[in-house]
């Protein structure tokens, strides 16, 4: 690849800039499997470049972690470590930023014990429940990006071999991300984000009661917004007012589904890669917003982990709008991984919802922003529904039917 050096320290400065818009002084929490270290040290320097307090690494091997889930005692899937709460939860509520860099193997779990996995995300459950709502709540900047690694650039470039795989993914991500090496991805980011913010606006000014779903594949699904959402697209702000991008690559226009305002079928469009194992092939049936009915052609058992791992995660936390024609969707690339997949396609999540989508929302505590309807969980799983037909009608409170999608793609 041509200038890969120079991409690559772009790309962390990217991250560090416009990603956190890392401040002097702050720390930074740095998260990264073993495998993307070298990338990891580009974005410590980056970092200290602007000032940076301290940057606290995080260094983790998922082969490791799959060695866990398949061999440790049993009773180890019911406890969280005080340790663990301690790091998570307290430099994140000394102000710090937390960037999450790497990559996976979408199959890395296969063969766990998926009873494993949610006694695990259980036991998380009150420990990491501060540290959540930290980041969920954007009281903290907080950015993820993705980095190729081999097991993950095989299964998205099947028959390649691994370093060929491995610079079409590199080359798939800097072209998501905007960068090129011609030191300007900056610049790029800011128009990007500019052109969201006033389709964001448009949809606000809207004030939907509800969307209206249907395509080919049979979904069709009414989804009510509660009373005062927001729609969210690119940045995000801190109640500190640090502008932050919590995603790298963003294409979605995003806001909170009423909890229990979601009534139909929906038919996901794309596999889904959660908890390390592959999902295909799925559909929800949907009452009074909880998931009643859900069948999966392949990985129904880790798609039951996900639906059932607490009371609230068979409800529905976020309605995304993402064209179908669109940069990274017209890749034509399934890439196993929902940073990219989710911003290739109009998804929908199940679980948590993020605060920042009702007015006033990241100052309500969780009781509040259930009661405005928001819904609550430790699950937040994205799973795409756009298609190249997808139809969403929106109705307003005065009974006035807009078409917000024709053909897959904004009609607004
Ligand atoms: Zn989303
Ligand atoms: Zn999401």
């Amino acid at each position: 690849m041509e200038n890969k050096e120079a991409k690559l320290k772009e790309y962390a400065r990217l991250l560090i800039e416009v990603g956190l818009n890392l401040q002097k002084g702050q720390t930074l929490m740095l998260s990264s499997p073993v495998e993307c270290a070298d990338f990891a040290l580009l974005c410590a320097d980056a970092a200290y470049d602007v000032g940076c307090r301290e940057v606290v690494p995080d260094l983790f091997d998922m082969r490791l972690i799959r060695e866990k889930y398949l061999r440790a005692a049993d009773e180890i899937f019911d406890e969280f470590p005080e340790w663990k709460r301690h790091f998570e939860t307290d430099y994140a509520e000394a102000g710090a930023a937390s960037l999450s860099v790497g990559g996976y193997d979408p199959e890395i779990l296969s063969g766990v014990d998926p009873d494993r996995l949610t006694r695990a995300d259980r036991a998380s459950e009150k420990p990491l429940e501060r540290s959540r709502h930290l980041y969920m709540a954007n009281i903290v900047p907080w950015c993820i990006a993705s980095l190729p690694v081999p097991a993950w650039a095989k299964k998205v470039f099947p028959g390649c071999p691994e370093e060929e795989a491995m610079e079409k993914l590199w080359d798939a991500i800097f072209a998501a991300v905007r960068i090129t090496g011609d030191g300007k991805a900056v610049e790029r980011w800011k128009e990007h984000l500019a052109v969201m913010e006033a389709r964001k606006n448009r949809l606000n000014a809207l004030r939907f009661k509800s969307l209206h779903y249907t395509n080919s594949l049979g979904t069709d699904l009414t989804v009510e917004l509660p009373e005062g959402h927001l729609w969210a697209a690119g940045t995000s702000v801190t109640p500190k007012g640090q502008v932050f991008v919590a995603n790298m690559p963003t294409e979605e226009i995003f806001t909170a589904p009423l909890k229990t305002g979601v009534n139909g079928v929906v038919y996901a469009a794309l596999p889904l890669s959660d908890s390390g194992n592959i999902i295909d092939g799925f559909h929800f049936v949907v009452k009074d917003g909880r998931i009643v009915e859900y069948h999966a052609e392949k990985g129904e058992e880790f798609l039951r982990h996900a639906v059932e791992v607490d009371e609230n995660a068979s409800y529905f936390g976020e309605v995304a709008l993402v064209p179908y024609d669109s940069v990274i969707s017209n890749m034509g690339i399934l890439f196993y991984g929902s940073l990219f997949d989710e911003n290739a396609r109009c998804h929908l999540a199940f679980g948590d919802a993020y605060p920042e989508c009702i007015e006033g929302g990241q100052d309500m505590s969780q009781e509040e922003l259930q009661a405005h309807g928001l819904n609550h969980s430790i699950q937040h799983c994205d799973f795409m529904i756009g298609t190249a037909d997808l139809s969403i009608i929106g109705t307003t409170h005065e009974g006035e039917e807009i078409p917000v999608f024709v053909n897959g793609n904004f009609a607004l």
